[in-house]
């Protein structure tokens, strides 16, 4: 869910302020991904494993992406370079997205108080 901003109650000028250092700061991050990292430890087809006795392998790193609802694409993450490279792609997604959302509540704001839409910036 979307962090919620207590707009109502700044005033007009300082939402137009902020939303002129949230389109200045706000770049479109070229390695954005969204998506989750998750764990996961597994057993395997060897029947007298340790696995099978509670000591699981891993912990194994997948990159899980919803693209449409039931529809989850899901890979494994092979080296260090790659999970970091996911860790880095989803923080810098989130970043954006959390800086676009802020932006949206204060448009809205603006908006609901009739002021400066959509003409101007
Ligand atoms: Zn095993």
């Amino acid at each position: 869910m979307a962090r919620i901003y207590a707009l109502r109650r700044k005033s007009t000028l300082a939402l137009r302020r902020r939303k002129e250092s949230l389109l200045h700061l706000l770049r479109l991050p070229p390695q954005a991904i969204r998506a989750s990292i998750v764990e996961r430890y597994g057993t395997c087809g060897k029947a007298n494993c340790a696995c099978h006795q509670g000591q699981k392998h891993g912990p194994y790193y997948y990159l899980t992406q919803c693209l449409a609802p039931g529809q989850m694409q899901k890979f494994l993450l092979k080296t260090d370079a790659g999970r970091q490279a996911a860790r880095a792609a989803t923080a810098a997604f989130n970043e954006f997205y959390e800086g676009l959302e802020e932006l949206s509540q204060i448009n809205t704001e603006l908006l609901r108080r009739g002021e400066d839409w959509p003409a101007r910036s």
